[in-house]
C-alpha cells in the first residue's frame, strides 16, 4: 500500500517537474529584473562565493555568471534540473566555475560565513520568508548579501477572493513593510526593494500556457495532470484579475 502511493506521488511529482522544465525560468522574472538586483550589491571578485538557493535549471543562475566573475553553486531539489543547469553550464563553458548540487534549502551544504552572496529568486517561499533569512544568514560573512523574489501585497485591503486563494496557498505573504521589518529584525540591513514588472508574471504565464496544451494532450484521461493544470489556469486568472493587489518584490540585504 505504502509502497503503491509512493509511486503514485512519484509519477505525480515528475509530471509536476516535467511541465515546469519545459520552461527557461520556473518562475516570474527575467534578465533585466536579475541585472537590476544585481546592481545593488558591491565588491564580488573572482574570490568570492555565491550560492544560487532553488535555482531550477538555472536561467537566472546563468545572467549571473555571465555578470560577475565568482564561484556559482546552485542548490536545488530535483535532480533532473540540477542535470539540466549542469549541461547549461558546459555547453556555455562555465563548468570551472558554476555548477549545480542536488540539495535541500532547509539544510544547505555551506561551511558558516563562507558565501558573499544568496541569491534566491521565486525559491524562498518553499522554506519560507522569515526562516529562510534567518537560517541562511549564517553562511554569509559579515557584509554579505542576500537577493530574494518574494510574492508580496502592495494594498492593505484586497478582495475576499484572492485574499484567501494566497492565504491558503503561501500565509506568509504580506506587505512590503511587513517583510521590510522581517529582513531587518533577521540581521540584515535592508539594501533595496523593488517591486518585478507585470511582463514577468504575464510572460510567463503565456509561456506555461502553451505548455499546458501539450500537456493535456500528452497526458490526456490523467487525473493529476487536469487538477494540476487547472489549478495554475485558475491562478493564472487570479493574477491578470487582481494584480494590483500582490506581485513578487525583490528584496536585497546586507548582513549586518
Ligand atoms: N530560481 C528558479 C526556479 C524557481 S521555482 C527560477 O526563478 O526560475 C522554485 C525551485 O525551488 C524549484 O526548482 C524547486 O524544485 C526548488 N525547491 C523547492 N523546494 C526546495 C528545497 N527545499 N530545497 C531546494 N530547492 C527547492
Amino acid at each position: 500500500m505504502n509502497e503503491e502511493k509512493q509511486t503514485i506521488h512519484e509519477f505525480d511529482l515528475s509530471i509536476i517537474y516535467d511541465y515546469f522544465s519545459s520552461a527557461e525560468r520556473q518562475g516570474p522574472g527575467s534578465p533585466e529584473i536579475t541585472l537590476k538586483a544585481l546592481s545593488f550589491i558591491g565588491g564580488l571578485t573572482e574570490k568570492s562565493k555565491v550560492a544560487d538557493v532553488g535555482c531550477g535549471t538555472g536561467g537566472q543562475t546563468m545572467v549571473l555568471a555571465h555578470n560577475i566573475p565568482c564561484e556559482i553553486t546552485g542548490v536545488e531539489l530535483w535532480p533532473d534540473f540540477v542535470s539540466q543547469f549542469n549541461k547549461s553550464t558546459q555547453s556555455n563553458n562555465i563548468h570551472d566555475r558554476v555548477k549545480a548540487l542536488v540539495g535541500n534549502m532547509e539544510n544547505l551544504p555551506f561551511q558558516e560565513e563562507e558565501l558573499d552572496l544568496i541569491w534566491s529568486e521565486g525559491a524562498i517561499y518553499n522554506i519560507g520568508f522569515k526562516r529562510g533569512l534567518e537560517e541562511w544568514r549564517k553562511f554569509l560573512k559579515q557584509g554579505g548579501y542576500v537577493a530574494v523574489t518574494e510574492n508580496t501585497w502592495f494594498t492593505e485591503d484586497r478582495p475576499a477572493e484572492i485574499q484567501e486563494f494566497w492565504q491558503k496557498a503561501y500565509p506568509e505573504i504580506d506587505t512590503i513593510p511587513n517583510k521590510l521589518v522581517q529582513m531587518q529584525k533577521a540581521g540584515y540591513l535592508p539594501v533595496a526593494a523593488f517591486v518585478v514588472p507585470e511582463t514577468c508574471w504575464t510572460d510567463y504565464y503565456s509561456v506555461m500556457q502553451a505548455t499546458q496544451e501539450s500537456f493535456l494532450t500528452k497526458y490526456k484521461g490523467n487525473k493529476t495532470t487536469e487538477e494540476f493544470i487547472s489549478y495554475q489556469r485558475y491562478e493564472a486568472e487570479l493574477y491578470y484579475k487582481y494584480k494590483a493587489h500582490y506581485g513578487y518584490v525583490f528584496y536585497i540585504g546586507k548582513k549586518i
